[in-house]
């Protein structure tokens, strides 16, 4: 077993909690998602190894390859989409994860609509807010987001579990992810997926209830 990664895990746990309690929070109220896109499963065995289940991936097909075996040998697994998913990869993603967190446009809500109604399960969704408004990025745009929510809710029927942006990498983050949060509280939505290896405390301080960190865990990819 790698002590780097179980160190830097251990690192960043510290760190959750210590921004936590500094913002008067519940350490136990935010969610670690290990990043493991692009890594090989030798090395998330050593991070599964440290007693950790919770784990994202941003491509189907590369987690349809690394997570089936992982999830028979390892119980309690919860494993995260958080990279876009196209329409036609809907029903495979459904069965693979446990949490998709990047619900963007009616297409796609009415896909898993059309498949709840043909018995499959619905994982726990998020709706991806695009913060920054960046027309290469996915997510709904801030404008468009309470039309879009209030459609998931009356419409579609759909159980929203919180939201989930990325901000631009350019710019200051704070703002990105206060505006997340109000957009939830305007619809009663408790989940907010935001901070990554450079901003995860700044996430914490302002709210997040689950932070994806990849690099600061395994290294650069
Ligand atoms: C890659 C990725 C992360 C993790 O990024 P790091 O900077 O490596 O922590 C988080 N969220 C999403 C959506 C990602 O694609």
């Amino acid at each position: 077993m790698s002590m780097t990664i179980a160190e830097n895990m251990n690192a960043v746990k510290l760190r959750i909690g210590d921004a936590a309690v500094e913002a008067g929070r519940d350490p136990a109220s935010v969610r670690l998602v290990v990043v493991s896109k692009t890594h090989p499963v030798e090395v998330i065995v050593d991070a599964l190894e440290t007693g950790h289940r919770c784990f994202g991936e941003n491509r189907v097909q590369e987690a349809e390859a690394k997570w089936p075996d992982l999830r028979a040998r390892y119980p309690g697994l919860e494993l995260h989409l958080i990279g876009p998913l196209q329409s036609n990869k809907a029903r495979e993603a459904m069965a693979l994860f446990d949490v998709i967190q990047t619900l963007d446009r009616p297409k796609l809500a009415e896909t898993f609509v059309r498949l709840r109604d043909e018995g499959v399960a619905l994982p726990r969704l998020f709706v991806q807010i695009n913060t920054g408004c960046e027309p290469q990025k996915a997510g709904v745009l801030p404008t468009e987001a309470d039309a879009f929510l209030g459609r998931c809710a009356e419409e579609w029927r759909l159980p929203i579990a919180g939201l989930m942006c990325i901000p631009p990498v350019d710019q200051e983050p704070s703002p990105h992810f206060a505006l997340l949060r109000k957009i939830a509280e305007r619809h009663g939505i408790t989940g907010l997926s935001m901070g990554m290896s450079d901003d995860y405390p700044v996430a914490v301080a302002l709210g997040a209830t689950m932070v994806r960190v990849g690099s600061a865990i395994f290294g650069a990819r």
